[in-house]
């Protein structure tokens, strides 16, 4: 029987993820399919009720629905609980379960391009928003020493440095020049240096030490802005696409049995659609 899986948000048409899991169907010869399911806020909560009945395994929820997913599942896992959003939903036994790769996809990426990292000691964060609590989470559980968040909104750093206890701190980003000096990991999780986007608040990055790693999680450029400061300044970069690969990898091997690999040739696939 065809196994079937999908991602939904509002809008979805805009996901790469059906083109990634597409090849992982197509490259390990599995009779399944992976759809984008468009649904509004007010239907969520009935499609992932009714998503069963449809036929579906399970899925990817994105933008607007990750939070409101956390809400509804009933059971969720321990990264999912920490940052209070899930990602990747299944059915047990029909009981409506929820997961959140994003830290996973994260951390697999950054032991693929830069082996080292875990060593950092201290960690400069920009940004404070969804995907910055899923790196924080990610850092703190790596047991990296210390982790600096850094947002435009210097409250919205605060109450997510709170949440994760004594290893984080907050500042504003007019304070982010005096962090990089002692900062091993610096991590873009905000808009800044998106294709478009607004780079004015960029920090300046001739203060971070030689040995840095810079990773942007923004992966539309492909080469953001700040990634492309760091290459001139000859710094170790991990660009945001790898993240996006190997977080869809746990949600395969739920709904289709085979835990895939990230490859040159799937990442050529997606850059080849960004
Ligand atoms: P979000 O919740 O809306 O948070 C956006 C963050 O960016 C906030 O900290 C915000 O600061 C900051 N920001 C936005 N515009 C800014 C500007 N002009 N100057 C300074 N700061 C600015 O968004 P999100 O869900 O965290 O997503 C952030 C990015 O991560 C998106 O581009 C998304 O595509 C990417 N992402 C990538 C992956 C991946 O797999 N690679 C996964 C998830 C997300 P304020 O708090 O001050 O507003």
């Amino acid at each position: 029987m065809t196994t079937r899986a999908f991602v939904t948000g509002w809008p979805v048409k805009h996901s790469k993820s059906p083109a990634l899991h597409g090849f992982w169907l197509e490259e390990h010869g599995i009779d399944g399919t992976y759809e984008a399911v468009a649904v509004d806020e007010p239907g969520f909560p009935g499609f992932l009720r009714e998503f069963g009945e449809r036929g579906f395994a399970g899925g990817n929820v994105t933008i607007p629905h990750k939070e409101a997913a956390f809400r509804l599942v009933e059971m969720a896992d321990g990264a999912a609980t920490a940052i209070g959003a899930v990602n990747t939903v299944w059915l047990e036994n029909g009981r409506l379960c929820g997961g959140n790769t994003d830290a996973y996809g994260f951390t697999a990426n950054l032991d693929e391009c830069a082996p080292g990292w875990r060593s950092a000691a201290t960690t400069t964060v920009l940004g404070a928003g969804g995907a910055a609590r899923a790196i924080v989470y990610a850092l703190c559980t790596a047991g990296l020493e210390k982790v600096q968040i850094v947002n435009r909104t210097v409250a919205r750093a605060e109450t997510l440095a709170s949440q994760f206890g004594e290893k984080c701190t907050a500042a504003g980003l007019g304070e982010a020049g005096q962090l990089l000096p002692g900062t091993d990991l610096l991590v873009n999780t905000t808009a800044m240096g998106m294709s478009g986007g607004d780079t004015a608040d960029l920090p300046r990055l001739e203060q971070l030490p030689s040995h840095a790693i810079v990773a942007d999680i923004v992966y539309t450029p492909l080469e953001t802005t700040l990634l492309n400061a760091a290459k001139n300044q000859g710094l170790q970069t991990v660009d945001g696409l790898g993240m996006l690969l190997h977080q869809a990898v746990p949600g395969f091997e739920r709904w289709f049995g085979i835990r895939p690999q990230v490859t040159p040739a799937l990442r050529n696939h997606i850059v080849g659609l960004l």
